[in-house]
């Protein structure tokens, strides 16, 4: 554990810029470490902030002479820790550092105190970068009025750790090609003409109020489906201390007092459905909602997925089984279709083939927290056998016009891995399923540039008749599932 700082010793207290403090806290870090500074000796800090006034300055250590070894996890880790609020998470960053010096296996030990710590504090800060990726919403704003100037917007938003750099890429890529500002209570993240920049100084919450919330207030509400009302989830996914920056979330508190009324009146109002297949070019067009900004929330993304009739498969299935996990999770893991069982549940994996997954990812020591699963293709395919249905494996028309939810589950968890589970996965995430049995166990890129572990489905080994086969496959497929373990830590 880390201890405090002891009073009576040399003390030093780095404090470093509000911008610029990752690269700052590595050169403090390189210097205090080179001369075996012990943690309990170093209060971490932020300019203007108080320093004990027995501290020694850093420029009295001498230059480092050699690199520090690290794990190729730690500048990862250290990327999360060092936004923490408190500084607590600079502090353990540097308690690591040190002993990973002579503890090179060190963050493979989720029992050691400091390493669980760390990963408790990393995976709070990993949800705020989550949420803020989530719930910025930009106003347009007053911008250079000469033609051809880009257009400027401004967008208001309170994380509760310092990760204005941690995020300024993400809406630099998506948003590149507008002018624009995020202002949090402690800094600006600023893109203009291409050029992304940052500023510490003190914002104000700006007004609430102008054209743009009312559109927000407008699309939202038309997008919401009382009969999906889930208002737990809801607020799970969208926590109410963010509704006060979001235009929309006014309209909540009235939607779901509407939404008994308006499910009894959509009732009342539903045609008998008939069971004939949409025509294909009908099918194939999209469902009413776009997405204003890109920022859509996941559990908007399942609402509309709700009422998909991208290809043919919406017909004859129960419901849309959407994927499943924590928002921020770190693997997402991607089969084929759901079956018979997970069509009637509503929920991916809980038949067969999905419970001979989840025992071998939990014997292969995948934290159930870490990993989202979901699949290529949303809603169930069969033929009926008398009471049976049959699995139909989708067609690659289906395949693609699902890609549309895949690739939004993509953007909006952003694994840092994927598992493509079987040929149709692997189809939808890398754009060819051919030769799943010789590409198993490597590592590929998805469409969208992301490493993918490439193994069988569940289903292929439940299949298998011959049963020492069998024993044999599953031994390879849990060999698989341990191999994301050490992908995370590399
Ligand atoms: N097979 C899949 O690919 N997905 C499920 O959800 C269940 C079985």
């Amino acid at each position: 554990m880390v201890p405090s700082m002891a009073s009576d010793a040399e003390a030093h207290a780095p404090r470093l810029p509000r911008i610029g403090t990752l690269p700052a806290w590595r050169d403090a870090a390189r210097r205090l470490a080179a001369a075996r500074v012990e943690p309990e000796r170093v209060d971490w800090g932020l300019e203007g902030e108080p320093a004990p006034f027995f501290a020694a300055p850093l420029d009295d250590l001498p230059e480092p002479s050699r690199a520090l070894r690290v794990p190729k996890a730690f500048p990862a880790l250290l990327r999360t820790l060092v936004p923490e609020r408190t500084h607590r998470g600079m502090a353990l960053a540097y308690a690591l550092l040190l002993r990973l010096q002579s503890e090179p296996g060190l963050l493979g030990s989720r029992a050691d105190p400091d390493v669980a710590e760390a990963e408790g504090l990393a995976k709070a800060i990993r949800r705020d970068i989550h949420k803020m990726h989530a719930f910025v919403r930009f106003r347009e704003a007053e911008g250079d009025a000469a033609p051809g100037a880009r257009r400027a917007f401004a967008a208001w938003f309170e994380p509760d750790h310092r990760i204005e750099e941690a995020v300024g890429e993400f809406f630099a890529t998506r948003f590149g090609d507008m002018d624009w500002r995020i202002d949090t209570p402690e800094a600006s993240i600023l893109f203009r003409d291409g050029a992304l920049s940052y500023e510490a100084r003190a914002n104000a919450r700006p007004e609430a109020g102008d054209p743009m919330e009312q559109l927000w207030t407008t699309y939202y509400g038309s997008i919401f489906n009382p009969a999906r009302l889930k208002p737990d989830a809801m607020r799970a996914e969208m926590p109410k201390k963010y509704w006060r920056n979001l235009p929309e979330a006014a309209a909540i508190p009235d939607l779901i007092a509407g939404a008994r009324a308006r499910v009894a009146a959509m009732q009342a109002a539903a045609p008998t459905p008939a069971l004939i297949r949409a025509p294909e070019e009908d099918a194939m067009k999209m469902p009413a909602q776009t997405d204003l900004f890109g920022s859509q929330t996941l559990a908007e993304v399942a609402e509309s997925a709700s009422a998909c009739t991208r290809c043919p498969l919406y017909s004859d299935a129960t419901q849309v089984v959407f994927g499943e996990g924590p928002t921020d999770a770190r693997v997402m893991f991607v089969g084929e279709q759901p079956g018979d069982k997970e069509d009637l549940a509503g929920r991916p994996f809980v038949g067969p083939a999905g419970q001979m997954f989840t025992e071998q990812a939990e014997a292969a020591g995948i934290d159930r927290d870490d990993y989202y699963v979901t699949n290529a293709v949303k809603h169930f395919k069969f033929v009926q056998r008398g009471r049976r249905r049959i699995h139909q494996k989708p067609a690659a028309s289906e395949v693609s016009a699902c890609n549309w939810w895949l690739m939004q589950e993509l953007n909006l968890v952003d694994p840092e891995l994927c598992v493509a589970m079987g040929a149709t996965a692997l189809h939808a995430l890398t754009g060819n399923g051919a030769g799943i049995l010789k590409r198993r166990g490597g590592v590929e890129r998805t469409k969208d540039d992301r490493p993918v572990l490439v193994t069988v489905h569940p289903s292929y080994l439940l299949r298998l008749p011959d049963e020492e086969l069998r024993a044999a496959e599953t031994a390879k497929f849990r060999a698989d599932l341990e191999r994301v373990k050490e992908l995370l830590a590399a």
